[in-house]
């Protein structure tokens, strides 16, 4: 061990050797692994090994085929066989609903690139005859589920790594860190300090530990995992091939083979944690004791599905764990908040995952760009909420139970909640109010008044709530409409250098005081970085507008390029909150609780002014995403209740009505309005999205300026446009396939029912040409093939005349 290292990875499992190969493959040379023990001596060792490209996030899915593809490459480098087999995989579908949604996830998988396809259950059981064919209704096969050698393929990794000049250290256990004054690490180790230039935790079950040693507690904890081996089975004795993996989404088991028995895991509906602050220090690759009564109603479904199994001998019993995060994903890249440190963790799909967490996190540590669209694995996509305990046991285990459940895209979930509640909250929920949650926040999705017992049943077509959105989108359209704001983001920036700053940071020009524009936000590369709103209360005093759950995304964004000295950035999201009132009688509303005089004139379509609202003492700006006459208001938080109160009140003689996240999606998709997270991402760029319309490409140097000016030459490869779609029951949501003639030219962003104009809207990218020269196209909508046609103009007040009223 030298006495210096660039990097230091901390933990020799399938991740932390990964991240290791993709820095040497880098050409970076002075750097180093630790392991407390040997290699694999955390989950890595007793993993299934299994893996498969499907993942719901695109971008994911696409990481974990690289991951794939990898095996052979690190194989051939190394020298040492990573004990590859791909088989390929059926999940099966046992109830019409799993049917249902395996066609649509698997013309879903078509955007994403993997080449599923669907198999009828004749097929299923000729490819594996073990499954016994009662109730099977059919199945998705995907070519690329197979399995590794845990073992080999981390050594693989390893010796690659080595040989491209990279030291490997074992037993030798990080003991404490320390930062330093010019940025750089000293760790303590049981063999004496070593100081980096950056550490990375991939320390798996330790992770939180190793976390907790630069004083950040990461939300990920252990949980136990049980499968069994069986001995040789009949049917597969007989046979020269390997059978496909079999997952049984119904039975919450999946199933893979063994030498010439199965491997059969489970996931259970009634999880344990396990040391949830991390492994102990001295754990030494030894078994939990299984737990058989606790998933033998699993196992039972299993046995029952699978009723070979029953007269098999057991080989062995495996109760392992590792680690899951809130959503499943894993943990990735620059803690924010803390400099040089670096995070691979939370991973529970190493051998579907590890080598693209080796790709992204060595890209961004050596050029300060992860190279690819990775929100989803960010760990700046959770604010510290997230990591307190029973919360992170709540949502763990609702994840863990969940893994083979369908989720319906009108289904809120329980797990965390309520966390963060407007003061709103509870006349919210008198009114009829109907939650979700974003980043722990409650948020109105729907109001069902004066029917306390209604129930919206999750389903994948129009839900029972559709008419309560009908009468949202009504009101809002002929009267007004009551959003809260609350899921909205607000950043302050002041100081004498806060215009330069700002001017440089966003794509567009800065408004005059009192105005407010739609600022893109790029990263050098030309990609989206954030669709803000920026607002001008005084010379130096800004207001940025986002979306709240990129709060920690933005801000450790904000803070990598803010100024040493004359600029003060405060994040007001927690402290400032609000609604959006809209609509034709919206002015007539705030005029009866304000002495100011609220008219065009006055308050002209983007303007923004400071004024009385009732008790309360608020920044309204003059703007909507419903594509009405629309105000922001915002307000302290602790006025919010007041300013609710008082909207309603002024309100009631002008049928103002509160409304719901869902109808403003049914707003937005009749004006072809795209937000963050469907239309807009790090995927996308502004040429592309329609958003180059708010770049200012001759205001002078901007980030991201350069490759926007490029795009602008070359044009873009694909466009966004809105789609009319003929669907009688069920819209789009996002990803589906867009098609020309059977050819795949598009996918959908977001969809909605339009409750105004009628029809079934989406938004989504094509190819440019496609774009340029509409044609009569299909849009698949739970896999099935619609008629859709690209809307020349958004279907309600294309010229926008409603909103400068
Ligand atoms: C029963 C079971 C079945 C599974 N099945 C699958 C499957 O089919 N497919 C799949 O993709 N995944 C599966 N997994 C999950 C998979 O094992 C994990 O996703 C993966 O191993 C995580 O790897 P890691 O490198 O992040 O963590 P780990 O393997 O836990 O490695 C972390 C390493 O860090 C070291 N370390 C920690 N702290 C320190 C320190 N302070 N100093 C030095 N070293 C330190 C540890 O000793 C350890 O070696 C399974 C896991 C289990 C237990």
């Amino acid at each position: 061990m030298k006495s210096h290292y660039r990097v230091v990875v901390i933990g020799g499992g399938i991740v932390g050797t990964s991240v290791l190969y993709h820095l040497a493959k880098l050409g970076w040379t002075d750097i180093a692994l630790i392991e407390r023990a040997e290699l694999t001596a955390g989950s890595t060792w007793h993993a299934a090994a299994g893996f498969h490209s499907i993942n719901d996030d695109p971008n994911i899915a696409a990481l974990q085929a690289y991951t794939i593809r990898l095996y052979k490459e690190i194989e051939a480098e190394s020298g040492q066989s990573v004990g590859m087999h791909m088989p390929g995989g059926y999940s099966i579908a046992t109830t019409p609903a799993r049917w249902e949604w395996l066609q649509g996830e698997c013309s879903v998988y078509q955007t994403l690139g993997i080449e599923a396809h669907l198999a009828t259950p004749e097929q299923i059981v000729a490819d594996c005859p073990i499954v016994d064919p009662h109730g099977l209704l059919g199945g998705m096969f995907d070519p690329h589920e197979g399995a590794v050698d845990p073992h080999g393929t981390t050594h693989a990794f390893a010796i690659s790594a080595r040989k491209r000049g990279a030291d490997v250290i074992l037993r030798n256990r990080v003991l404490a860190l320390t930062q330093m004054p010019d940025g750089h690490w000293r760790l303590d180790t049981q063999h004496g300090p070593v100081v980096a230039e950056h550490v990375v935790n991939a320390g798996g079950l330790w992770a939180r530990r190793v976390g907790r040693m630069a004083g950040i507690n990461l939300p990920l904890t252990p949980m136990q995992h049980h499968y069994l081996v069986t001995e040789d089975l009949p049917e597969l004795l007989a046979r020269p091939d390997e059978m496909p993996c079999v997952t049984d989404l119904e039975g919450f088991t999946y199933l893979q083979q063994e030498r010439k028995g199965v491997l059969l895991g489970v996931y259970e509906r009634d999880p344990r944690h396990w040391k949830t602050e991390g492994a102990d220090w001295d754990y030494g690759m030894d078994l939990i004791p299984e737990e058989i009564d606790r998933i033998s109603p699993e196992l039972a479904i299993g046995f029952s599905r699978f009723p070979s199994l029953e007269r098999a001998g057991i080989r062995r019993w495996v109760n392992g764990a590792f680690t899951f995060t809130p959503d499943g994903n894993p943990l990735v890249g620059p803690v924010p908040g803390l400099s040089n440190y670096w995070v691979a963790c939370g991973c529970m799909s190493g051998f579907s995952q590890g080598g693209a967490i080796g790709l992204v996190l060595s890209n961004w540590i050596a050029q300060n760009d992860p190279g690819y669209d990775i929100f989803g694995m960010d760990v700046a996509r959770y604010g510290a909420f997230a990591a307190n305990d029973q919360y992170l046991r709540d949502t763990t285990a609702q994840f863990y139970k969940r893994r083979f459940v369908i989720a319906y895209p009108n289904e809120e979930l329980p797990a965390g909640r309520p966390l963060k509640t407007t003061p709103s909250y509870d006349a919210q929920q008198a009114a009829g109010a109907r939650f979700g949650v974003v980043w722990g926040m409650e948020s109105p999705q729907f109001y069902a008044p004066g029917e306390p017992a209604f129930h919206d049943e999750p389903t994948l077509h129009r839900s029972a709530a559709h008419r309560f959105i009908a009468q949202e989108v009504d009101a809002t359209r002929k009267a007004a409409g009551l959003i809260d704001t609350g899921v909205y983001a607000r950043y302050e920036v002041s100081g004498p250098g806060a215009e330069g700053w700002l001017d440089q940071l966003l794509a567009n020009t800065l408004p005059p005081v009192g105005r407010l524009r739609l600022a893109p936000m790029l990263s050098p590369g030309g990609k989206l970085m954030g669709d803000l709103t920026v607002t001008r209360l005084a010379p130096e005093r800004f207001w940025l507008v986002g979306s709240y759950y990129l709060q920690e995304w933005h801000l450790r964004w904000f803070r990598d390029h803010l100024p040493p000295s004359g600029v003060t950035l405060e994040n007001l999201s927690e402290s400032w909150l609000g609604f959006s009132l809209s609509g034709p009688r919206s002015r007539e509303i705030l005029a009866r609780l304000t002495r100011e005089d609220v008219s065009d004139a006055a308050l002209p379509f983007l303007g923004c002014r400071q004024i009385d609202v009732g008790m309360t003492t608020a920044i309204v700006a003059r703007l909507s995403l419903t594509g009405e006459l629309g105000y922001e208001i915002n307000v302290p938080a602790p006025q919010q209740r007041a300013l609710w109160r008082a909207l309603l009140e002024a309100g009631t003689d002008f049928d103002l009505r509160p409304v719901g996240m869902r109808a403003q999606d049914s707003l937005r998709l009749e004006k072809g309005y795209g937000i963050w997270s469907c239309e807009f991402s790090a995927s996308n760029t502004p040429a592309q999205s329609g958003l180059d319309r708010f770049v200012a490409f001759d205001k002078g140097n901007f980030v991201g300026r350069e490759a926007a000016l490029a795009e602008r030459e070359t044009g873009p490869a694909e466009r966004l446009v809105l789609l009319a779609v003929d669907s009688p029951t069920a819209d789009a949501g996002g990803y589906e396939p867009i098609h020309l003639d059977g050819r795949r030219v598009g996918y959908v962003t977001s969809g909605a029912y339009g409750h105004h104009v009628g029809m079934s809207l989406a938004l989504g990218y094509v190819e440019r040409a496609i774009a340029d020269q509409p044609q009569p196209l299909t849009v698949d909508v739970i896999g099935q093939a619609r008629p859709a046609r690209i809307l020349p103009a958004p279907p309600y007040d294309p010229t926008g005349r409603l909103l400068r009223l």
